[in-house]
């Protein structure tokens, strides 16, 4: 007779067939051809939960000492003893040999999709036992107090519990069981409390008591008789049930994970999102013994759920932080707070607030807290309905989730951010701009508020965080020592402008006024314009624009260049008007700084050019261009030395350029080399960076190199120009910045590209 193989549906269907085609786990659906019924028949393997077959396929399936005994439990609610073949473990399913010798088949497949889960058929103690963690004796002890728990009568319990003497409660419970004349058997509890001994809360307690101790597993009692920690019996549960054991505290979760669950649903499991992997959602569980979890789950997000084991404390921790609402501590912070009186001067005057006081609370909490932890955006991103806001800061550049509020919270708290903007809240369907003053320890921060409609009649909110700040020095900048001899020569210049560029964020305008502050002296008159004023200082003239006002860019800028200035300082030259005043200006006898959105310093040079400047003039009035970018810096407290590979050493090499890199005197040195790698601290949130480094390229106007723009050169043509004439590029300074182990070789490549 023939020998069919079984195939298992997800759905609990069953039918036998043969192979039509080979199979290959990776073709993601097999063909057959189906018992006693002519044709093929494709199915996808995702709808197949296992197969069972008479005969292994033709893979080498030797068995090995590797291989591990496991019960597999199936979404179809079967669960089968098996021999896991070590080598055939793949991503989307594994083989495994049936223990069973009488078996009629030798075979089985089984899908990731068909499993629920896998275990090791060794008890938790044992796998303990193995790891070391657990000496012989102990194990025996805490498998005696199981027992012991199991036979353990209500009477003991009692006795334990209330302090009563087991011998006055036997008494007691032969004298009420005598004086039972029907006959009829009388419960320990009830006697207790007919005696007055007891309350029946405390039986219930007791009965509760009892059922908890007969149902403890061992590895509870293994923690609560001191001798092994909940990650020891986790890690050893993770081992059985072929689940990894991760550490939260390590871990930065992601958006889209957190926001794939509710946070109601997140708050009764006491589970983690960990990640979003695509094909699953990875969640991190301190019960990976309870399939109800995974179920659950996967019913609420339509999605394959992946577990992962971590502590309870971890994962307490991380839901505390993530999805429960702030707490107090921020309280006190918000009570000496006020909304800024600048508003009312401004004419921006807020109204009343909305009613609900929590939400204004909530609100400032979320202002005051960015600006404290450093923020410099704030991104409100509420959900789908039902779904949660999530709450993400860009602090050091990177964004960063902070919190997950329930859905109800997104209206009534994008409303109240638009409120403290003076923005229309009637209005959804228009993107609007505004800003919010508060004042806070004395401190003034503004808040610059973008409102974008989003799909779903949502809003998003996007706040800017300008704290008013005070200059820094130019020694402090992280320029290295060339290049801040080379930009103090600059900027003690009488005239030509010098300027600033890089991408958003970069830190331009706070090396601008690094450099003002180095010349700002009673003999100068300096004046600035920007949009907004970001950083004060003391003897700059200042002057904002105020768009709305009618005071725009222009305006301001020909008004101070008529007001006797020595220096000028123009926030950003935005178009080319701006560029073209600031150039002229500074031919006329003025020196004049600027910023501007560009990737390199010689490419500056030809951007202006595009823009309608000549050629002569420019190269006439420029001193010199700084490009700047910030990279994270790695945390001082958990770095590591460690010596590079020789892959490593030759990719800093190819980076930096090769000859520049021996030209430079950091060839030959890799022997000797000792870079630093990030590691993980609390002190960084375990990210391994703290705060941020610059990382810079000067270009400086030499006669050379101002022949070369005059000629009309291309950008390649003035950088080399410039390299020929000492520049060092961002990439080299980047390099330079991994070699004095300041930060690594993944964030320069990150931001030179
Ligand atoms: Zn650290």
């Amino acid at each position: 007779m023939k020998k069919y193989m079984r195939i298992e549906m997800v759905t609990g269907q069953q039918f036998e067939a043969e192979w039509a085609r080979t199979f290959n786990p990776a073709d993601k659906e097999i063909v057959i051809r189906l018992a006693n019924r002519p044709g093929k028949k494709l199915v996808p393997l995702s709808r197949v939960c296992c197969i069972l077959m008479p005969e292994p396929p033709l893979i080498d399936l030797e068995s090995s000492e590797k291989d591990s005994y496991l019960i597999v439990e199936t979404v179809t609610g079967k669960s089968y003893s098996v021999r896991s073949i070590q080598g055939h473990q793949g991503r989307d399913g594994f083989f495994a040999a049936p223990t069973d010798k009488d078996s009629p088949y030798k075979m089985i497949y089984f899908t990731r999709d068909g499993v629920i889960s896998r275990r090791n058929d060794v008890p938790v103690g044992q796998i303990l036992e193995h790891q070391g963690v657990l000496s012989q004796e102990a194990l025996k002890k805490a498998l005696a107090e199981q027992q012991r728990l199991k036979k353990q009568n209500l009477g003991e319990i009692i006795s334990r519990e209330q302090h009563l003497e087991q011998d006055t409660i036997d008494e007691i419970v032969a004298q009420g069981q005598k004086n039972v004349k029907s006959g009829k058997w009388l419960r320990v509890g009830d006697i207790l409390v007919e005696a007055g001994l007891i309350t029946r809360e405390q039986v219930k307690m007791a009965l509760a008591s009892q059922e908890e101790g007969k149902k403890k597993k061992i590895g509870q009692l293994l923690i609560e008789l001191g001798l092994v920690t909940e990650g020891q019996v986790l890690a050893a549960l993770a081992a059985k049930f072929h689940l990894p054991f991760i550490d939260l505290s390590q871990i930065e979760p992601d958006q889209r994970a957190l926001a794939a669950f509710s946070p109601d649903l997140i708050m009764q499991l006491r589970v983690f999102p960990v990640a979003d992997r695509g094909e699953y959602l990875e969640v991190a569980t301190s019960r990976p013994t309870d399939l109800n979890i995974s179920n659950t789950l996967r019913f609420h997000t339509n999605r394959r759920i992946e577990l992962v084991t971590a502590t309870s404390e971890q994962i307490e921790n991380c839901i505390a932080k993530y999805y429960e609402a702030y707490d107090d501590q921020l309280q006190q912070m918000v009570d000496n707070l006020s909304e800024d009186d600048d508003n009312q001067e401004n004419g921006e005057e807020n109204t009343p607030a909305d009613s609900d006081s929590e939400t204004i609370r909530l609100a400032n909490k979320i202002l005051i807290d960015a600006y404290l932890q450093g923020a410099s955006d704030i991104h409100l991103e509420p959900g789908p309905p039902k779904y949660p806001l999530g709450i993400r800061y860009r602090i050091d550049g990177i964004c960063k989730t902070i919190q997950m509020l329930p859905s109800h919270f997104a209206k009534p708290l994008l409303s109240r951010i638009k409120i403290l903007a003076s923005m229309d809240i009637a209005e959804h369907r228009k993107a609007q701009s505004g800003k919010i003053m508060l004042r806070f320890q004395g401190k003034k921060v503004e808040y610059r508020l973008e409102v974008t409609p989003t799909v779903g009649g949502n809003e998003d909110a996007v706040l800017r965080v300008l704290a008013a700040s005070k200059p820094m020095v130019l020694e402090e900048m992280g320029l290295s020592p060339d290049n801040l001899l080379g930009l103090k020569e600059l900027v003690v210049k009488p005239y030509g402008i010098i300027l600033c560029v890089g991408p958003t964020g970069s830190g331009k305008t706070t090396t601008l006024h690094a450099a003002l502050g180095y010349i700002n002296k009673p003999e100068r008159k300096i004046w600035t314009v920007e949009d907004p004023v970001e950083i004060t200082q003391a003897g700059l003239r200042q002057v904002e624009v105020k768009a709305k006002q009618g005071f725009t860019f222009h305006e301001a800028l020909r008004s101070l260049l008529r007001a006797d200035p020595d220096v000028v300082m123009i926030g950003e030259m935005r178009d080319r008007e701006a560029a073209h005043t600031a150039v002229e200006a500074s031919l006329t006898g003025h020196l004049v700084f600027s910023t501007l959105h560009t990737n390199s310093a010689a490419e500056t040079v030809t951007r202006l050019i595009e823009m309608g400047e000549d050629p002569f003039n420019l190269a006439d009035a420029l001193l010199g261009v700084l490009a700047q970018r910030l990279a994270r810096s790695l945390c001082p407290l958990c770095k590591e030395a460690y010596q590079p590979t020789t892959e490593e050493y030759e990719l800093l090499r190819k980076f930096y350029g090769p000859e520049a890199f021996a030209a430079h005197g950091y060839g030959d040195q890799h022997e000797s080399l000792h870079l630093m790698r990030r590691h993980g601290c609390p002190e960084c949130g375990g990210s391994g960076y703290k705060g941020r480094i610059a990382v810079h390229e000067l270009l400086i106007c030499t006669d050379l190199v101002r022949q070369t723009i005059k000629s009309g050169s291309s950008v390649q043509m003035i950088q080399q120009a410039a390299v020929g004439e000492g520049m060092r590029t961002l990439r080299m300074d980047g390099i330079a910045k991994v070699l004095a182990g300041m930060t690594d070789f993944e964030q320069v490549k990150r931001v030179c590209l």
